[in-house]
């Protein structure tokens, strides 16, 4: 059969970039990139990843003294002309084509509803959009999303926000150091709760210090509107009360963006949590493959970047297939003051595993480099089996982000944390405290170690 195209991508985000990007390489010689909105980058570039790293550096770096909403834009903007725009795809051999995509049946789109389009492969990377709950009155009163909220051209002076996990948290940091004054509310009892509870309390303590009002345990029974301000009745622990705030900021959680896709016309099993797909990311119509936040997987970009690169990489040695299984493990960073990093289990996930482990933790003030950048408060911790290689790590640090990179790279490539303590890093640097980190495990495995204690019993032996 002669198709238009040996590949469509329908989403211009994350995915649907990393995989235009990564086409040519692996071979597609005829490939489409289809977008619904009229510009590329989708929500990490627009709404999510690149906006709200921008406003959390100018929120850290100089508080209320500095407007950060033009940076913001800044950022935005010199991303979408250095890469993130049609003419850098089309130089790539891409045809990019801007409409709504629609299935019509296995190998066919329309786009707006009109143009028809034939393709042997599709890949699915629609993302997702944020869930608003049901609560009484809320679209009434007005509220942002991560949608609206990064378009201000003015901080409010007081802001709620509706959610402890990493949106909430990370936005309830940005507006407290830029001088807003926010109230935090969330259902559970915790902050982040997938994290270490250890974390949890570390970024409550910090909240607290800005001058976050922090709600836990509570939920909001009804929203009304006055003159400029919201007005959010809660309900905490039994009892009721009522707060102000000039706007509102729901960050609850997330759900698929699918519903205009016909997907029941192409065959392509999905629920509330996204689209259904094997290990190989391929759903159950052999040709249409899904990554990114379309799916149930974590929401990360780098992890939709990895997922398209895999999925290209199946569609074009279809015996050979590689499962993406490995990714099922992603890191991630939260970027408070400090940053969180985080990959694997947290310690109390090992234990109710019964996994035999052993807990490695090194805290900051350890490093010379924390003690000079006078950033000592934080920790890394590690999580190993017997033979060292890591179960989970976590970190609290500035530079969070940095410290857990060389983590990552042991994780995936299955190496014992003792690799660490050979691996020859700067000094001073934060990444040489992991070479002490290694020397721990090390120290703490050659002592158990019955030929290292024969060989070394003369020098354990007392005169
Ligand atoms: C506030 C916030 C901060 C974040 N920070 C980080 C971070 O620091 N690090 C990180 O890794 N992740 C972060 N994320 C998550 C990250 O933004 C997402 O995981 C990532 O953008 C998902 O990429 P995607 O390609 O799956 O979807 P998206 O980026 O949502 O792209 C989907 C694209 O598909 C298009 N589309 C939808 N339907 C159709 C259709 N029918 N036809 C054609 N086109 C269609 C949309 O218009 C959109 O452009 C953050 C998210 C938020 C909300």
């Amino acid at each position: 059969v002669a198709y238009d195209y040996q590949l469509v991508i329908i989403g211009a985000g994350s995915a649907g970039l990393s995989a235009a990007d990564l086409s040519a390489g692996l071979g597609f010689t005829r490939v489409a990139l289809v977008e619904a909105s009229d510009r590329l980058g989708g929500e990490c570039l627009h709404s999510g990843c690149v906006p709200s790293k921008a406003l959390l550096h100018i929120a850290k770096q100089y508080g209320h003294e500095k407007d950060p909403w033009g940076h913001v834009q800044k950022s935005i903007s010199l991303i979408q002309n250095r890469s993130d725009n049609d003419e850098h795809f089309q130089d790539r051999g891409v045809s990019v084509l801007h409409g709504r995509a629609a299935f019509v049946d296995a190998h066919t789109i329309t786009l707006d509803g009109q143009r028809r389009i034939t393709s042997k492969y599709y890949l699915l990377a629609t993302g997702s959009r944020p869930r608003v709950p049901d609560i009484a009155g809320l679209s009434d009163s007005g509220y942002h999303t991560n949608e609206t909220i990064f378009s201000l051209d003015a901080t409010p002076a007081t802001l709620a926000i509706l959610g402890g996990g990493p949106i909430g948290c990370e936005l309830a940091m940005a507006f407290a150091l830029l001088g807003t004054k926010v109230s935090l509310i969330q259902s559970g009892p915790r902050l982040l709760p997938r994290e270490e509870a250890s974390v949890s309390e570390a970024v409550r303590a910090r909240m607290k210090e800005l001058g976050v009002q922090l709600y836990p345990n509570t939920d909001v029974q009804r929203v009304h509107k006055t003159a400029d301000t919201k007005v959010l009745t809660l309900q905490q622990d039994g009892a009721q009360q009522t707060i102000e705030a000039a706007q509102l900021l729901v960050a609850v959680g997330r759900q698929p963006v699918l519903e205009s896709l016909d997907l029941e016309k192409a065959g392509v099993q999905y629920d509330d949590a996204g689209v259904h797909t094997n290990r190989y990311f391929q759903t159950g119509q052999r040709n249409i493959y899904a990554v990114g936040d379309c799916t149930p997987s974590p929401k990360f970009t780098h992890l939709a970047g990895h997922q398209a690169g895999v999925a290209l990489r199946n569609m074009i040695t279809p015996l050979f297939k590689k499962s993406g299984r490995y990714l099922d493990v992603t890191p991630w960073i939260t970027y408070l003051q400090p940053e969180i990093g985080r990959i694997g289990m947290t310690e109390a996930e090992v234990k109710d595993a019964g996994l035999p482990h052993i807990v490695l933790q090194l805290n900051l003030r350890d490093i010379d480099r924390a003690i000079t950048d006078d950033a000592y408060e934080g920790y890394v911790k590690a999580i190993v089996d017997k033979g060292g290689k890591l179960l989970g790590a976590t970190v609290l640090a500035d530079n969070a982000g940095e410290l857990l990179t060389p983590l990552c790279h042991i994780y995936y490539h299955k190496q014992s944390i003792a690799s660490l303590a050979t691996t020859v890093i700067p000094y001073p640097t934060f990444a040489s405290g992991l070479n002490l980190l290694a020397a721990r495990y090390a120290s703490e495995t050659t002592r158990q170690n019955s030929l290292f204690r024969l060989l070394t019993r003369k020098w354990r032996t007392p005169n």
